[in-house]
């Protein structure tokens, strides 16, 4: 099912001679729970597209639905509840407030929304993250990859539709960079929810459904991740939808884009 479709979207920066496109006519859907990675160089746009897709940066041109609504067709209150409600965003460095313990730091959007916190979502997301022992340990008490646990229990505390992840694992080594993936398919499995990670990581995005490649502002590929790419014992299953894809060594099944 179709759940998030990106129409016409461009983001230029600047003005004049100092003027970057930073996205360049791009138009994509994703089904609702599919996870899919985005990988291209940096400055290509990975970034800005994502936090278009967030509600966090008004694009030039084009529209973003989710779930039917325009997410930028509303005005500013109906956006700020989009973003509080609907996303949940996962930067690289986790940006946790290091005066807040770990219930506090993964409950602050609640609270600041107003709502009351669900006590057996907390514990569950506690127990899935591995942080029960840790609940009221402040952010400098903490290793670097539980001080990332907190910013996904954080980003998934409102059960946002979307989960939205940028490059989550760069500030991490690698034994703790795939714990973190591996919370983030687990969670995108457990409540269907749709992930969208960026990753310069070619086997984090091998784990994804689907794989789009973005340069210069635009997707130049866009491909399932056929099973034989999937690393063992994944267990997960996922089949092409293009009959004319072509394999290459890697499991990864492309097509090329159609350029404008
Ligand atoms: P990526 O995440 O793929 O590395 P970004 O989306 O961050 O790339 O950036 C895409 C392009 O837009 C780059 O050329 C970058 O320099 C430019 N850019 C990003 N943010 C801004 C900004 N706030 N002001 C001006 N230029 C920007
Ligand atoms: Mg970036």
């Amino acid at each position: 099912m179709e759940f998030l479709k990106v129409e016409n979207l461009c983001k230029i920066y600047g003005k004049g001679d100092n003027q970057v496109k930073a996205l360049d006519n791009v138009s994509l859907t994703i089904d609702k729970g599919d996870f899919t990675a985005i990988i291209g160089t940096s400055g290509s746009g990975k970034s800005t597209l994502l936090h278009a897709i967030a509600g966090v940066d008004v694009p030039t041109g084009g529209k973003i639905y989710l779930d039917g609504q325009d997410i930028y067709g509303g005005n500013n209150e109906q956006l700020a509840i989009f973003r509080r409600r609907q996303v949940g965003l996962i930067y690289q460095f986790h940006n946790l407030i290091p005066t807040l313990n770990v219930v506090e730091n993964i409950t602050l959007p609640i609270l600041m929304d107003r709502r009351k916190v669900n006590k057996e979502r907390l514990n569950d997301l506690l127990e899935l993250l591995g942080l029960q022992e840790r609940r009221h340990h402040l952010p400098n008490q903490l290793s670097g990859g539980q001080q990332q646990r907190v910013a996904i229990g954080r980003a998934l505390m409102n059960a946002p539709a979307v989960m939205l992840a940028d490059e989550p694992t760069g500030s991490l080594d690698s034994r703790n960079g795939h714990e973190i993936i591996k919370l983030l398919k687990e969670s995108n499995q457990k409540y269907g929810q749709t992930l969208i990670l960026v990753t310069h990581d070619e086997s984090i995005a091998l784990q994804a459904d689907r794989i789009i490649t973005i340069a210069d502002g635009r997707v130049v590929r866009d491909g399932r991740v056929s099973q034989a790419g999937k690393t063992a014992g994944n267990g997960r299953i996922s089949i092409s939808r293009s009959d004319e894809a072509g394999h290459d060594s890697t499991g990864f099944e492309e097509r090329q884009v159609a350029q404008r």
